[in-house]
C-alpha cells in the first residue's frame, strides 16, 4: 500500500497490507491477551493509558508532522488535535473506576441484586482519517480501559499515525496482545467483518457504515456507527455583531478544509442580515492562508482524498446548473496536490446537492430564510442527524429551534465542538450508538446481572 502526501502527491512510504492469515494470527493473540487484561484493575489499565498520553505529548512534534504529511492537515491544526484529544485521558482517569465498578442494589426480599459491567472481549475499531486522534481515542482508549483488547484499523489515509498509536501504547504498558493494528484499505476492513470479533466500532461514511451493519448483523454483537453529517447553522437576525458571527461561521465550515464530521455544512441566514453576513463571511474566507500544510500559518491545506475533489466539483456544477451563484472559488488549484479553492455558494435551494449531500471539503452553501419557522423546516430537511447550531443573542429563541432538531448534538453560539463530558452520537444516517461520557465507556461493556439468594 502506498502512503501519499496529498499536498505534493509524492509517495511517503510503501507498507505491506494485512491479509486473512495475519489478521487471524493477531486476533488469536488478542483473544489470549484480553483474558489477562480484563483481570487487571481499572487503575492499572488507566495507568498505561496515562503513560500513553505522556508519550504523545513528548513526541508531539513528530506526531504532528506525520499527521500533516499523510492527511494534509495544516500543522497547527495537527498540533491542536493532538493536544486537544488528551482531554479523553483526563476524563477517563477521573471517572472510569466509578463507571466500571459493580453496582449493588441491595436486598429485594431475600435476594441480593448486583450488576457487573463486563468487557465485550476483542473489538474491532475501524476508523477514519480526518481526526484520527479524536475519533480513535473515543473508541480504543475507552475500550481498553473497560478491559477489552482492540484490533484497530486506521484509515488507509492515516496508517502512519495508526502505527504510532501502536508503538506508543505498547511502550506505555499496554501489552502487545491487547492492542494491535490491521493495516490496509477497505478490503482489510472487509476481512475484519468476516472474522471472529465481539463488537464493531466504526467511524466513517454512511455508505461504509451501512455495509458494515448489514454484514455483521448475523453475529448479534454490538455495532456502533459514527457517520457523516450535513450539519446546519442558522444565524438569527438578532446576533448584533454580524461580522463576529460571520467569522465564527466561516471557521466552523472551513476548519480542516471542511473535513470534520461536525463541520458546518450548510448555512441559513435571516434575510434581514443576509447581505451583511455574506459580505463579512467572504471577506474572512478570502483572508485564509491556503497552501503548504507544513507552514504554521496555513489554515487550509489540500483535501486528503483525491477522489473527494470530484464530489466537491460535482456539487458546484450541480448548484450552478440549478441557479446558484458561486461568489468565491469554485475550482481546483493548478498546482501539485489535491487543492481546492475555498468556495462560497449563494442562492442555494434544497434541490441542490450542496445543501443535501455531505460535501466534506472547503465549500459551503448559504441560503436566506425569512423566519425561524422556515429555518427549522430547512434544517430538518436532511437524511442526517449529527449536529445543529444556532447563533443568536436570545437563548430562549435559539433553544426553541434546537429543541426541534433531530440530532445528537445542539450548539448555541458555538459549533464544531466535542467534549468528553457529554455523549457524541448521531441519529438517522449519522449513525447509532454513542462514544464519550459514561455512556461512551459503557458502550464497551456488557451488563451481567446477579440475583444472589443465600
Ligand atoms: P470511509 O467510510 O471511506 O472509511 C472509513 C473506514 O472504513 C476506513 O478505515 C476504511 O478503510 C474502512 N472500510 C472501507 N470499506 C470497508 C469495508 N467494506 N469493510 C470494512 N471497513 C471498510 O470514511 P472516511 O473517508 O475514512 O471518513 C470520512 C467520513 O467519516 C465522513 O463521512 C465523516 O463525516 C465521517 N466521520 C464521522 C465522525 C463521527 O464522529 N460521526 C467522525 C469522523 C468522520
Amino acid at each position: 500500500m502506498k502512503i501519499i502526501n496529498p499536498a505534493t502527491e509524492e509517495v511517503i512510504r510503501e507498507i505491506e497490507q494485512d491479509n486473512k492469515a495475519s489478521i487471524d494470527a493477531k486476533l488469536k493473540a488478542l483473544r489470549a491477551g484480553q483474558k489477562v487484561w480484563a483481570k487487571k484493575s481499572v487503575r492499572t489499565r488507566l495507568k498505561a493509558i496515562e503513560a500513553f498520553g505522556k508519550l504523545v505529548i513528548e513526541n508531539k512534534d513528530e506526531l504532528a508532522q506525520i499527521l500533516t504529511q499523510e492527511t494534509g492537515k495544516p500543522i497547527t491544526q495537527s498540533r491542536n488535535e493532538i493536544s486537544g484529544s488528551l482531554n479523553r485521558i483526563s476524563h477517563l482517569s477521573k471517572n472510569a473506576e466509578k463507571w466500571l465498578q459493580p453496582e449493588e442494589f441491595g436486598m429485594e426480599g431475600d435476594t441480593l441484586e448486583l450488576l457487573y459491567h463486563e468487557p465485550l472481549g476483542v473489538i474491532a475499531n475501524i476508523s477514519a482519517w480526518n481526526f484520527p486522534y479524536n475519533v480513535g481515542y473515543n473508541v480504543f482508549l475507552y475500550a481498553l480501559v473497560a478491559g477489552n483488547s482492540v484490533l484497530y484499523k486506521p484509515s488507509e489515509y492515516a496508517t502512519l499515525t495508526g502505527l504510532k498509536f501502536k508503538e506508543l501504547l505498547h511502550r506505555a504498558g499496554v501489552p502487545e496482545n491487547v492492542f494491535d493494528i490491521a493495516i490496509g484499505s477497505g478490503e482489510v476492513g472487509q476481512t475484519l467483518l468476516e472474522s471472529d470479533l465481539d463488537g464493531y466500532f466504526f467511524t466513517g461514511s454512511h455508505k461504509t457504515g451501512l455495509h458494515i451493519a448489514k454484514n455483521v448483523a448475523h453475529k448479534m454483537v454490538p455495532v456502533q456507527l459514527e457517520l457523516g453529517g450535513k450539519d446546519p447553522l442558522y444565524i438569527m437576525d438578532d446576533v448584533g455583531d454580524v461580522k463576529k458571527w460571520a467569522i465564527n461561521a466561516a471557521e466552523g465550515a472551513f476548519y480542516n478544509a471542511g473535513q470534520s464530521c461536525c463541520a458546518v455544512e450548510r448555512i441559513y441566514v435571516h434575510a434581514k442580515i443576509y447581505d451583511e453576513f455574506v459580505k463579512y463571511f467572504v471577506e474572512e474566507v478570502k483572508n485564509y492562508q491556503i497552501g503548504n500544510p507544513e507552514k504554521a500559518d496555513t489554515f487550509i491545506g489540500p483535501v486528503t482524498r483525491e477522489a473527494q475533489l470530484e464530489v466537491i466539483l460535482d456539487q458546484i456544477e450541480d448548484a450552478k446548473k440549478k441557479g446558484a451563484e458561486v461568489i468565491l472559488g469554485g475550482k481546483g488549484m493548478d498546482k501539485p496536490g489535491y487543492y481546492m479553492e475555498p468556495t462560497v455558494v449563494t442562492q442555494t435551494t434544497h434541490e441542490m446537492k450542496i445543501m443535501m449531500e455531505e460535501s466534506f471539503g472547503p465549500i459551503i452553501g448559504i441560503q436566506a430564510v425569512g423566519s425561524d419557522e422556515e429555518a427549522i423546516r430547512l434544517m430538518l430537511d436532511t437524511p442526517y442527524g449529527l449536529t445543529a447550531s444556532v447563533f443568536s443573542e436570545d437563548e430562549q429563541r435559539a433553544k426553541t429551534v434546537l429543541d426541534q432538531m433531530n440530532v445528537g448534538t445542539c450548539y448555541w453560539n458555538c459549533c464544531d465542538r466535542v467534549s468528553p463530558n457529554v455523549p457524541w452520537s448521531g441519529r438517522k444516517n449519522s449513525g447509532m450508538g454513542h462514544t464519550l461520557s459514561y455512556m461512551g465507556i459503557r458502550a464497551f461493556t456488557q451488563p451481567k446481572a446477579y440475583h444472589l439468594r443465600g
